[in-house]
C-alpha cells in the first residue's frame, strides 16, 4: 500500500532558509538588518522599509494561539476530521500558521500558551507543529 504523504511545502529562494532551519531543528524568523524588524512569512525584501538586507534569527518557539480553525471539509489525506490548525503569535511578535498537536478540542482557545515541536514528516518535509505548554 502506498504511503499517503502530506501536501508538499512551497519552497522558493525567499523561504529556503526557513525550511532549511526546520531541518536543523530551528524555527527561524526573517530579520531586516536595516530597520531591525522581523517579518513572517518571508519575502524578497523587508515589508517595513523595503531593504534587501535580510538575515534570520532563531525563535524561542514559544507563543500563544492567536486564532485557529478545525478543518472539517475538504479533507485531503492524511488529515482527519476536525484537524486543528493554529495561527500562532510567537513571543518575538510574528505570527505563523501551524498544525496543533497533543491538544484536546476543548483546550484549543485564543490565548492558549504553546511551544514548537519540530518534526520530520517524511524524507522531504520537516514541519513546525505547536503543542500546549
Ligand atoms: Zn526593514
Amino acid at each position: 500500500m502506498t504511503e499517503v504523504l502530506r501536501p508538499r511545502i512551497g519552497v522558493n529562494k525567499d523561504t529556503q532558509f526557513f525550511w532549511d532551519g526546520l531541518k536543523q531543528g530551528k524555527l527561524l524568523i526573517q530579520h531586516c538588518k536595516s530597520c531591525d524588524r522581523l517579518q513572517h512569512p518571508p519575502g524578497p525584501c523587508c515589508k517595513h522599509c523595503q531593504s534587501f538586507e535580510l538575515d534570520a534569527v532563531e525563535s524561542s518557539g514559544r507563543g500563544v494561539i492567536d486564532s485557529y480553525v478545525r478543518m472539517h471539509h475538504p479533507l485531503p489525506p492524511p488529515f482527519k476530521k476536525g484537524h486543528p490548525i493554529g495561527l500562532i503569535k510567537l513571543e518575538e511578535g510574528t505570527r505563523l500558521v501551524a498544525e496543533l498537536i497533543n491538544i484536546q478540542p476543548a483546550q484549543i482557545a485564543v490565548g492558549t500558551a504553546v511551544k514548537v515541536v519540530i518534526t520530520p514528516c517524511d524524507k522531504d518535509v520537516t514541519l513546525a507543529f505547536f503543542e500546549p505548554v
